[in-house]
């Protein structure tokens, strides 16, 4: 039976809105509001939404780059919520995170040497010639050759940067790795090299995976289960198969519902979803997704709808399958 590695339990981040001469606050953005998840030993969570939907904020908080404002992250079983920063970074050698945009990730003054020996001294691992030897095994995992190791950043393509991002990523050997819309920035046919790579990583070094992204396609072809964000909460959290073949959540729906277009920014720009994202500052009422939905009722309007499993393994977070629950 698999194990969760990582728990995460009513999370929530709000960044405070200031006004007036003495900063007064006066509201919050709720960028994440009450979310709860878990993702198992060597599982491939994806999770997917429009821009602004927290899905980033996420992702930096169960690395605790942003401090979750309430809610619990639990590591290998053991909270990390509230771990002090010497804490937190022994334990970066066992979380690490890929980034967007690898150019600016990566430092243009340090070679690619330097760049992946750095979490080796942080974390006080090997000698000087180990590290070496290391940096060059690397190289050769990602794709990559030993002789890169003495370039610097900018004599590198996107997709090779991004190689890099993940191999500095992978000197520490990790156990989860956080990928934060780690494609986005790279040609298409480069896409898919770099999803192979990872794929073919967490395999040799069974690894688990968060995947975040706004790109359906890509979320489908490297998940195991996906979670769909919606103004900051989880609307809907299933296998990749159930997500793709049977959505349940009017939102998901819609997204998927343009089935050429798997992009939600572009689907929302092209009507697929009618209606603009509310001011996260001011959400609506009730349900969240209600100022959009075909299918909104009364309820909606009122009362937030919990995230529950309708089906084995299968959470929805909607009135409409409220009754089903009861039933
Ligand atoms: Fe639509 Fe209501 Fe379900 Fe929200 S709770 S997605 S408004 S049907």
């Amino acid at each position: 039976m698999s194990k969760a590695i990582l728990e995460v339990e009513n999370l929530k981040k709000y960044f405070p809105i200031t006004a007036g001469v003495f900063n007064r606050k006066v509201a919050d953005v709720k960028a994440v509001d009450d979310i709860s998840f878990f993702v198992n030993e060597g599982e491939t969570l994806g999770i997917v939404g429009e821009s602004g939907c927290g899905k980033s904020t996420t992702g930096r908080m169960l690395m605790r780059l942003i401090e979750p404002t309430e809610g619990k992250i639990s590591f290998n079983g053991k909270e990390i919520t509230k771990l002090s920063d010497y804490e937190m970074r022994k334990l970066r050698k066992d979380m690490q995170m890929v980034f967007q945009d690898p150019f600016a990730s990566l430092n243009p003054r340090h070679s690619v040497e330097q760049i992946l020996e750095e979490p080796l001294i942080v974390h006080g691992i090997g000698d000087k010639a180990t590290r070496k030897k290391q940096v060059r095994e690397m190289l050769e995992v990602v794709g990559l050759s030993g002789y890169h190791a003495k370039r610097y950043p900018h004599q590198f393509s996107g997709g090779q940067r991004q190689r890099i991002g993940i191999a500095r990523a992978l000197m520490t050997r990790p156990k989860l790795i956080i990928a934060d819309e780690p494609v986005s920035a790279l040609d298409v046919s480069i896409q898919a090299q770099v999803l192979n790579l990872l794929e073919d990583l967490q395999k040799e070094f069974g690894l688990t995976y968060i995947f975040i992204a706004h790109d359906l396609g890509v979320i489908k072809h490297i998940s195991d289960r996906v979670g769909v964000m919606y103004l900051g909460r989880m609307v809907e959290l299933t296998t990749a198969k159930q997500l793709y073949d049977k959505p349940l959540h009017p939102y998901t729906e819609a997204l998927l519902s343009s089935v050429p277009i798997p992009d939600p920014e572009i689907a929302v720009t092209q009507g697929v979803l009618s209606g603009d994202i509310p001011n996260p500052a001011d959400p609506p009422n009730g349900c969240a997704f209600h100022t959009r939905c075909s299918k909104c009722m009364e309820i909606c309007k009122q009362e937030r709808p919990l995230l529950q499993e309708i089906e084995d393994g299968h959470m929805v977070a909607c009135h409409l399958y409220e009754k089903e629950i009861a039933n």
